[in-house]
């Protein structure tokens, strides 16, 4: 991030531009929107800048700025679309001490005005960098659309509120009072009653939740997916949304962790696979405890909860604390894996059944039917498998599977950095080795990646 975002107080303030022209107007129409003493210094100003001086709005100098002229200022816009002048008219800033931004020029810019999403005092401020001004268009009118236009009012008539509500405890008991305002009780009191409605409803929704019972814990064993955000549910990103705690593990990713609440306390429980850990027991009280105190526990895992997540444990725990629970599935790291290679994990005439193995388990390399894993067409797909694929290569190949099988290794499945390397149970060891993983991987036995010219043909044939 080269730019932070913040939030600029401009109320009673001086801002300065220079300009006055098309590029001029465009930042003056923004400016207009605060609360800042605007002065303006154009030889030839636009109509539109010379109304807006005539009514006060703006103070206008028809001149070329001059030394002085940004003493105070906290900004400066050079706006004259001249690279002479602007250099002239920001020397002269700079030596004020006023932030600089140069309209169109990025790089000698100290700072850069968002794309604008005004509800105030809700804003939504959206930059690129200058990276991708289209993205952010199409970013402000998505949320133009979805935002109701009443939000401003709502949050306006909340905010003078707020003392009021103080009688509430803080924490949840607060933020459910919010939460019903804004996304239930406001909204429908506006459109029926009007903003004098929002207040009686403000009162009438205070006083039912003065006399709420307290709400009761409960968890969320909730599928965080292989990494992608995209591919979390959308019951997922309810639950995160919400969760008061959110209890994760090593695999959930930053950008999933992210989307959770913003006053969310975030704890980790990696587990990493071979080093130290916290123990089992250790998250199970955790998570319990959190519970206890009423918070709505959202307990994160990496793909689905149910593949190997100790799930039955936690979920044993938090039964016998007598606290509410339940399952929000996720995608598993076996479906991203195919998905990524163009294949299925089941297929007619290949293979009727799919195994979910474990390379490990507690005692060390985990034991399977490897017999009948040996036959031909059988798919089967290790977890934490990355240390015992010497010992499943020997085991199969012993059970008299052909050498020639396709096993493919992919890591970071579904996330930028997915690696796929197409491999057979011969070459195995070697090629593992040579890939070198660091990140979760997952061997598929029995698949090769589908081939780029084969699915071109597949394709055609689907859509014909
Ligand atoms: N509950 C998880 C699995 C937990 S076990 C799920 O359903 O996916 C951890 C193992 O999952 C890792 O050792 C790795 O084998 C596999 N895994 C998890 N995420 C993965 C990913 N994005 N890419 C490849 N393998 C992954």
């Amino acid at each position: 991030m080269k730019h932070f975002p913040i939030f600029v107080r401009l109320e009673g303030r001086r801002v300065v531009l220079s300009g006055g022209g098309e590029a001029a107007l465009a930042k003056l129409r923004l400016l207009l929107k605060t609360e800042a003493h605007l002065t303006v210094f154009a030889h030839t100003p636009a109509p539109e800048i010379e109304d807006w001086a005539a009514t006060g709005r703006l103070r206008l100098v028809r001149r070329a700025m001059e030394p002085g002229d940004t003493l105070c200022a906290v900004l400066f816009y050079a706006a004259d679309e001249d690279d002479a002048k602007d250099a002239r008219t920001v020397a002269i800033a700079r030596a004020d001490g006023a932030m600089i931004n140069i309209v169109d020029n990025l790089e000698d810019s100290a700072f850069i005005t968002p794309a604008i999403v005004d509800r105030d005092p809700v804003t939504v401020a959206i930059g690129t960098e200058g990276a991708a001004p289209v993205l952010a268009r199409a970013i402000k009118a998505d949320l133009e659309a979805k935002l109701p236009a009443t939000l401003g009012v709502l949050a306006r008539i909340g905010k003078a509120f707020r003392r009021t509500v103080e009688v509430l405890p803080m924490g949840r008991k607060r933020r459910d009072f919010w939460a019903d305002y804004y996304f239930d009780a406001g909204p429908r009191a506006l459109e029926e009653h009007g903003e004098d409605g929002v207040n009686t409803a403000l009162r009438a929704l205070l006083e039912k939740h003065e006399n709420a019972v307290e709400r009761e814990g409960h968890v969320a064993f909730v599928g965080a997916g292989p990494g992608d955000p995209d591919l979390l549910t959308l019951k997922a990103r309810k639950a995160l949304d919400t969760a008061d705690v959110v209890i994760h593990d090593r695999l959930v990713t930053p950008e999933i962790l992210e989307l959770a609440r913003r006053e969310a306390i975030l704890i980790d429980a990696g587990k990493t696979g071979f080093g130290p850990a916290m123990a089992q027991d250790e998250i199970n009280a955790l998570i319990v405890e959190h519970a206890q105190t009423g918070a709505q526990v959202v307990r994160l895992k990496g793909g689905d909860p149910t593949v190997f997540g100790r799930l039955d444990e936690e979920i044993d725990a938090v039964m016998q604390a007598g606290i509410a629970w339940h399952v929000v599935p996720g995608i598993t790291a076996a479906s991203a894996s195919v998905a990524s290679i163009g294949q299925s994990l089941t297929k007619r005439g290949r293979n009727g059944s799919v195994r979910l193995l474990t390379g490990h388990d507690m005692k060390g390399f985990a034991d399977h039917d490897w017999r009948a894993l040996s036959r031909p067409g059988e798919v089967a797909a290790v977890y934490m498998g990355k240390k015992s694929a010497r010992f499943i290569q020997g085991r199969l190949i012993m059970h008299g599977a052909d050498r020639a099988t396709p096993v493919t290794l992919i890591e970071n499945a579904s996330r930028p950095d997915q690696r796929r390397i197409a491999s057979t149970l011969d070459r195995l060891v070697r090629d593992m080795d040579s890939a070198e993983l660091t990140g979760p991987a997952l061997m598929l036995i029995g698949l090769a990646p589908r081939a780029t010219e084969a699915r071109k043909i597949t394709q055609t044939q689907e859509f014909a």
